[in-house]
């Protein structure tokens, strides 16, 4: 036997291997879930990792300056009072106030005491200026319409994760059509345009619409949304209700909000 039909097996075996470890490569989800539910009508799983990343843009040049109030808004906070505010289980607002910011302190989620239906909702918010974690773990919060229907808050610069969970996403359904992050630390708008549900009874009529500007940018474009917030699991309608709170995401990180305002619109006539 010669020393080369010697090493041809062990070529072999590390062909094999290396053609292995690039399909596992290729098949490796490090941003994301591979073993959830497919969302329906896309090829996608809920967090998938492999979808295609929105583009990264960068959002045009803004001063930082709280955006003012048009004269028909509601202030829902205004940088010093948590009075619109409650925590879970009706207790008042115990997130910390600091600098005309709340922020999110490990007390749990806070909502607003009033409920709303159609509106357009103005929340600028900061994501902790010192860099702590990655993916979902950096900078992580949230607004949920009617307190069931999650905008994702996330520290999004440079901070790879799977897409349906990344900043400006409606979490675990739709990506953000870009990427229009700023820096952490840096102040952020979210402009929210939003249609409720609408029920007829028990049954669902027309889903939740969604449309969201991000730092200016519009990252979801009258996106119909598929139910309730959920993590790994496929979203679905709960009970029956035409109005509901906004309620801020305490993840454990202290995201930073201020200046939060809102339109409430007339709702669409019922047929
Ligand atoms: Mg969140």
């Amino acid at each position: 036997m010669t020393v080369a039909t010697l090493r041809r097996p062990a070529l072999f075996v590390l062909v094999a291997a290396s053609a292995f470890v690039s399909f596992a490569w290729a098949q490796n989800d490090t941003l994301g879930h591979q073993d959830t539910p497919i969302l329906p009508g896309t090829e996608w799983h809920v967090h998938d990792g492999l979808r295609p990343q929105p583009p990264v843009i960068a959002p045009a040049a803004w001063d930082g300056k709280p955006v003012p109030a048009p004269s028909d808004a509601t202030v829902l906070f205004d940088g010093k009072s948590l009075d619109n505010w409650r925590m879970k289980g009706d207790k008042p607002g115990a997130w910390k106030i600091e600098d005309g910011a709340m922020v999110a302190n490990r007390t749990g989620d806070i909502q607003t005491k009033q409920e709303f239906g159609d509106c357009q909702l103005h929340v600028e918010w900061a994501s902790p200026a010192k860099v702590e974690s990655a993916s979902q773990g950096r900078g992580n919060s949230g607004v949920f319409l009617h307190g069931r229907y999650e905008i994702q808050v996330l520290d999004s610069y440079e901070n790879p994760t799977y897409p349906d969970g990344q900043a400006g996403a409606v979490y675990g359904q739709h990506p953000p059509l870009a990427n229009a992050s700023r820096k952490p630390g840096e102040w952020q708008t979210y402009d929210i345009f939003f249609t409720a549900p609408r029920f007829e009874g028990d049954t669902l009529k027309e889903p939740a619409y969604v449309t969201v500007l991000h730092n200016g940018v519009l990252v979801q474009n009258h996106t119909p949304i598929a139910g309730g917030t959920a993590h790994m699991a496929l979203a679905k309608y709960g009970d029956a209700k035409a109005t509901g709170p906004f309620r801020l995401q305490d993840h454990g990180n202290p995201t930073r909000f201020r200046n939060i305002w809102v339109r409430p619109l007339a709702s669409a006539p019922t047929p």
